[in-house]
């Protein structure tokens, strides 16, 4: 077993953030990762909604082979073709019009909420604006994102935080209504909460806060990193109800596993000018060289298609198993980003169908969370249904 000696090396030596499954993996392939003692293992968690296309894509390969041996970094104080060639196609699928590189998820939150507060100021020249963010919200660590984070938990510890921030209540209009003043300069949720517990918005709840913020002259901010790139069953979820935000946070799914987000604005807010906002990394040839080939790759390879033929088939499987289940007490989602809550934390669940060799993971305390590559196929849906059943057949 390598595994352990790896393990009590990487606890010796990283910040013990995590409370991590005793796995050490060591490559993958298709939607297969393998650990370094060589054990198999289906992946349905695609490291946390990241690795759309699964692994060894060729054509992917290739892309980032090809850069790095071209060239990868020039920081933003010059053009570079991969990052041109990204943001042309990142507008084109998600219509917006303007395009920030980011490292992460959380960077894309941090400037979407700096365009909220410039856009406002521009507007009415005071600095006390707020922000209205959803409760049961994740939008990320860095101080900024953890502020509209709606979950005490994450917070509690790292005050004081950013001030002017309220908590409406998700998918609940009226809520939102309610906590609009003069100051009020944007809106800002996940149109599918995925840490906190796999909820998506009403169609209507996200046209009734277009209409609100179309009226009151403020932003309205769609977070898009986990449910965003086609997990949903369309390439951005908000595109369903056929709202179109003032700005976009994306990442996750855009780099399969390379480090890269971006906001997106319309033209109305791209407001931040230079010496606004900036990033040493963000955009570089690398990673936008691997953007480029996920959004090639998405329409060559029809993702969508497939999220939508085997996000169905799961959907049916999953409430068969609702229906046989009774500790299940609900199933939600859309596409490929779907959650079965428990009456009791799943934690116990998760575990033994990780020792029977699929990866599983959980959202807020009670749901189980099922956000695989969007490359899988039907199946690898029965695999996964097969460990799942086994394991709650022996821990009754
Ligand atoms: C993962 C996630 C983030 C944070 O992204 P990082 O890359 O971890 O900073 C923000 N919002 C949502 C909805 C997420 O799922």
């Amino acid at each position: 077993m390598k595994a352990e000696a790896y393990m009590e090396r990487g606890e010796r030596a990283l910040l013990h953030t995590y409370n991590r499954t005793p796995i050490v993996f060591e490559r993958g392939e298709g939607v297969y990762l393998y650990d370094v003692d060589g054990k198999k293992y289906l992946d349905f968690a695609a490291g946390i909604a990241v690795v759309g296309l699964g692994y060894g894509n060729p054509e992917f390969e290739a892309a980032l082979k090809n850069q790095v041996e071209k060239l990868t970094h020039t920081s933003n104080l010059y053009y570079n073709v991969p990052a041109i060639e990204a943001a042309e196609k990142l507008r084109k699928v998600s219509g917006m019009d303007r395009v920030f590189f980011t490292n992460s998820g959380t960077e894309a939150i941090e400037g979407a909420i700096k365009t909220a507060r410039k856009y406002a100021m521009k507007k009415d020249g005071t600095k006390d604006h707020e922000i209205i963010a959803m409760d049961h919200s994740f939008h990320g660590r860095s101080m900024g994102s953890l502020s509209v984070t709606g979950n005490p938990h994450y917070q509690e510890d790292f005050k004081p935080l950013l001030s002017g921030i309220r908590f409406a209540e998700y998918n609940n209009l009226e809520s939102v209504k309610s906590l609009v003043n003069e100051k009020t300069c944007a809106i800002l949720l996940e149109p599918i909460q995925g840490e906190g517990g796999i909820y998506p918005a009403d169609p209507e709840f996200l046209q009734g806060l277009r209409k609100l913020c179309d009226e009151k002259d403020i932003l309205l901010i769609f977070d898009e990193i986990q449910c965003g790139m086609g997990r949903s069953g369309s390439m951005f979820a908000c595109q369903k109800a056929g709202v179109r935000p003032d700005v976009m946070a994306v990442a996750k799914a855009v780099g399969n596993g390379l480090p890269i987000g971006a906001f997106l604005t319309t033209e109305k807010a791209a407001v931040l000018v230079p010496g606004d906002h900036g990033t040493t990394y963000g955009g570089n040839p690398l990673v936008c060289a691997g953007a480029n080939a996920v959004l090639d790759i998405f329409e060559k390879e029809h993702i969508l298609d497939n999220v939508n033929r085997v996000g169905a088939y799961l959907w049916e499987k999953l409430e068969a198993f609702k229906e046989k289940h009774p500790e299940v007490v609900d199933h939600r989602g859309e596409g490929l980003i779907q959650g079965l809550e428990f009456a009791k934390a799943p934690g116990d669940i998760a575990a033994a169908v990780i020792k029977k060799g699929v990866i599983m993971i959980t959202a807020e305390h009670n749901v189980l969370r099922f956000v695989p590559p969007l490359v899988i196929r039907e199946e690898h849906v029965d695999e996964m249904m097969r460990a799942l059943e086994e394991a709650l057949g022996e821990l009754g």
